[in-house]
């Protein structure tokens, strides 16, 4: 083992994410998760809704719920996700869903698998996704009241751009297929969205070895590519999904620095 495997060691150590939606782990942090997977980590995630009002809107939410849960664990495993917990709060309501509730489900985690690293959305949210803003407001809050006990809290942006470099990949690839370009990535329409209002990294993470995994996970969130640009990405074009951002909340840092450029 050379010095600089040997710094990427992560035996011994657990990583929680804790999310709101099927594909919100790949697309925020997939790379981060295989590669904490690779160097030994126990990674779990933690997702707080089934997805259910997720954009396959011919399908009912009840069979939307159990297809991407499905979806969720197929991908998990292709980023080395050992252990998964979805739960069923409801999808799109849980800035209006009691936080108590919520903060319960994710205390409970972190009691089961004593994580060294949590990491969750921005205050950003990604593009300002209330659910997403509510899952960060409410694991901070329960990581504030653990003291010192508390683990590392890193908080996963999109690095401004990345999203649209991927759209406008997708869609010269879609043109010179001579088919309709791609209409939007993973619900969203608008590509600069993603990231916009993102705070600083604290840490930037080169995930190009992980990278092809994490757009192969993406594509098991199939309920969520219609007319999508990740849909149209070849292995090829994984590289642009090869740099994730987090900032790190507080002062007390993670092993997961290691994976720092
Ligand atoms: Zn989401």
């Amino acid at each position: 083992m050379t010095p600089a495997n040997r710094d990427r060691d992560f035996t011994g150590r657990t990583l929680l994410a804790v999310f709101a939606h099927p594909d919100d782990e790949s697309i925020t942090c997939g790379g981060l998760l295989a590669a904490c997977s690779d160097g030994g980590a126990f990674v779990a995630l933690l997702c707080l809704t089934r997805g259910e009002a997720g954009p396959a809107t011919a399908t009912a939410p009840a069979a939307l719920a159990a297809t991407r849960t499905t979806e969720i664990g197929e991908a998990a495993t292709l980023l080395g996700v050992r252990d998964v917990v979805v739960t069923d709060h409801q999808d799109g309501m849980l800035p209006w869903t009691d936080a108590a509730v919520v903060e319960r489900d994710i205390r409970a985690a972190i009691a089961r698998l004593r994580p060294d690293v949590v990491v969750t959305f921005g205050a950003d949210g990604l593009y300002w996704h209330p659910d997403h803003i509510a899952v960060h407001e409410r694991v901070a809050a329960v990581v504030s009241t653990m003291a010192d006990q508390a683990p590392a809290l890193y908080f996963a942006t999109m690095p401004p751009g990345a999203v649209r470099a991927v759209f406008d990949r997708a869609t010269a690839r879609a043109r010179a297929a001579g088919s309709t370009a791609p209409r939007q990535v993973l619900g969203i329409a608008d590509p600069d969205a993603w990231g916009a209002h993102a705070a600083p990294p604290t840490l930037v993470v080169d995930v190009r070895a992980q990278a092809n995994r994490k757009l192969a996970a993406l594509r098991r969130h199939a309920t969520q590519l219609d007319h999508d640009a990740l849909s149209w990405l070849t292995d090829e074009d994984a590289s642009l999904l090869g740099t994730e951002h987090f900032h790190l909340a507080g002062t007390r840092s993670g092993f997961i620095e290691r994976l720092g450029a």
